[in-house]
């Protein structure tokens, strides 16, 4: 099998590590992934400068690895760069940090593995809950479990998993659950700062306000120390309401 894995944190980042030593036992591993962090880049493409990748040494036994100057998405297209034949998976993580609700739509982890929906690879990104202090270990031998099962498998079409594991020994962690986005909302504070010169700057620091718990939700799971796997699809297709929307535009044109 072969596998690309990729990230948002960057390629030195130890949740990278961790999830390239458990999977290269499985196949074929080829680690591309950002020179530095990219956390929040969403699903942004690189249209207007070079791409690079550099090879970097990395301590796991995978079989190439480089660093670009990319986005997260970027990095799974680099992989069919120079005649490459297209991974059979792409895992993008250890993120350090849920990706719950809508955070998917922020996530570099989860757009990279989105990506790969996109060209028809089978993907997943995988999360721990935490910043600091991240247990990687669990999420790892999950990751490399759910990889063993996904070989020769597909998922829907257009459609990836993202996994979230509760930052947990693996004795303390329940069992994974399939679950549904839920939705978190977020103080978005804009903090004004100066700079030496007395020049304004802003720095976001958003935190979650409060989080919906309904019950089969991502955010439910974790909470719950259940390891959350969500299938997520790109169709952003609103189909509710449809009399009213079309009563909003109706007579527009004339
Ligand atoms: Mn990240």
């Amino acid at each position: 099998m072969r596998i690309l894995i990729t990230n948002d944190d960057g390629v030195y980042a130890p949740g990278l590590l961790a999830l390239a030593r458990s999977l290269a036992p499985l196949g074929e591993v080829m680690v591309i992934a950002p020179e530095r962090q990219q956390s929040a880049a969403g699903h942004g493409i690189t249209l207007h400068k070079p791409l690079r990748m550099t090879p970097v040494t990395l301590d796991a036994p995978v079989d190439e690895a480089f660093a670009t100057n990319g986005t997260p998405a970027d990095c799974t297209i680099l992989a069919a760069a120079d005649g490459r034949p297209l991974p059979d998976l792409v895992v993008a993580g250890i993120n350090a940090g849920a990706n719950l609700g809508e955070e998917v739509l922020y996530s570099g982890t989860a757009s990279a593995a989105m990506e790969g929906a996109l060209q028809g690879l089978t993907s997943f990104a995988i999360s721990v809950t935490a910043y600091e202090n991240c247990i990687f270990e669990a999420a790892a031998e999950f990751a490399a479990k759910l990889a063993a099962r996904l070989h020769g498998r597909t998922l829907p079409r257009d459609t990836f998993l993202n996994v979230n594991v509760p930052n947990l020994c693996a004795e303390d962690l329940g069992l994974p659950v399939l679950t549904r986005l839920g939705r978190r909302s977020y103080i978005n504070e804009l903090e004004r700062r100066e700079d030496p010169r007395g020049r304004s700057y802003y720095w976001f620091s958003g935190q979650p306000l409060e989080s919906d718990c309904e019950e089969g939700t991502d955010i439910c799971a974790v909470e719950a120390g259940k390891i959350s796997v969500t299938p997520v699809h790109f169709d952003m297709n609103f189909r509710g309401g449809r009399e009213e929307l079309q009563e909003l535009i109706d007579g527009l044109g004339e």
